[in-house]
């Protein structure tokens, strides 16, 4: 499956458009036989809504593809409210992408409908993706907070830690948003000493990951140690250690960049 990403619709629409009808960070989806099923066009009524006021995302395998903005009360039976956690071990990679975008883009302008410098109501752009003030003419564009996370190793060693608002218990690699005036390597560099006072080096660049909870870009490096023990902060960090290959923690799920640089490293030690 393939995602073009657009801002503006085609004058004719693919034959089945789909509705990506996000309610707060969720969607709204009816269970058929297990499988979650988007709204079709002649669901939207009865769900309170129109097209027309629909932001266009783009295609998906060639089919159009909208968000809309629910009302934040019940939706009617069969339709149900579904956090976009819960959605996706359900949704393919790219329907879930674009779920992200949906929710992201929802929510972005559901919270953007008055200007933040004159208080004006703003109006969505027709060719770019953003919210403008006729007044003032501010240009409001959607959040994105880009964040690193990072996976530091020693020897066949990694580092992984327990956060201390985390109530799964996985044991996970660093992270932490970036901060503004500072690059990505500075942010690493800083979370990690913050979180488990480690210097790295050799740091890489390894991937990134749309994350919308609620509006992240996760940028995944690997490091080595560098130098120091760890010394937990105690505030972001409850626990952190040193794990061998084969003797790991609970990690988190496959959802997560996190996972994919833990499996990275453990493929890489022949570990998996
Ligand atoms: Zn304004």
């Amino acid at each position: 499956m393939t995602f073009v990403p657009t801002v503006s619709p085609p004058a004719v629409l693919s034959a089945r458009p789909r509705w990506f009808v996000v309610r707060q960070l969720g969607m709204l989806v009816r269970d058929d036989e297990g499988q979650p099923r988007l709204p079709e066009l002649e669901d939207l009524p009865r769900l309170g809504l129109t097209p027309e006021s629909a932001h266009y995302l783009g295609q998906l395998d060639g089919e159009d593809c909208f968000a809309l903005e629910a009302a934040a009360s019940e939706p009617p039976a069969p339709w149900a409210a579904r956090s976009l956690r819960s959605l996706y071990s359900q949704l393919n990679e790219e329907e879930f992408a674009v779920a992200g975008r949906a929710v992201q883009i929802a929510n972005f302008s559901a919270t953007h409908r008055y200007c933040g410098g004159c208080g004006q109501p703003t109006a969505r752009d027709a060719s770019e993706r953003c919210m403008r003030c006729a007044r003032c003419d501010l240009v409001f564009y959607p959040r994105v907070s880009p964040a690193i996370i990072v996976l530091v190793r020693r020897g066949p060693q990694a580092l992984l830690a327990r956060a201390a608002r985390s109530t799964t218990g996985f044991f996970s690699t660093l992270a932490g948003f970036v901060e503004p005036g500072e690059s990505l390597e500075q942010t690493l560099h800083r979370e990690v000493l913050e979180e488990v006072g480690v210097h790295v080096q050799n740091v890489r660049y390894f991937g990134s990951q749309p994350w919308p909870f609620p509006h992240s870009l996760m940028v995944g490096f690997t490091a080595e140690h560098a130098g120091g023990e760890i010394l937990v902060d105690g505030k972001e960090i409850a626990e952190a250690r040193w794990f061998d290959p084969h003797s790991l923690p609970p990690v988190p799920p496959r959802i997560s960049i996190a996972r994919r640089l833990i499996d990275g490293w453990l493929a890489d030690v022949g570990a998996l």
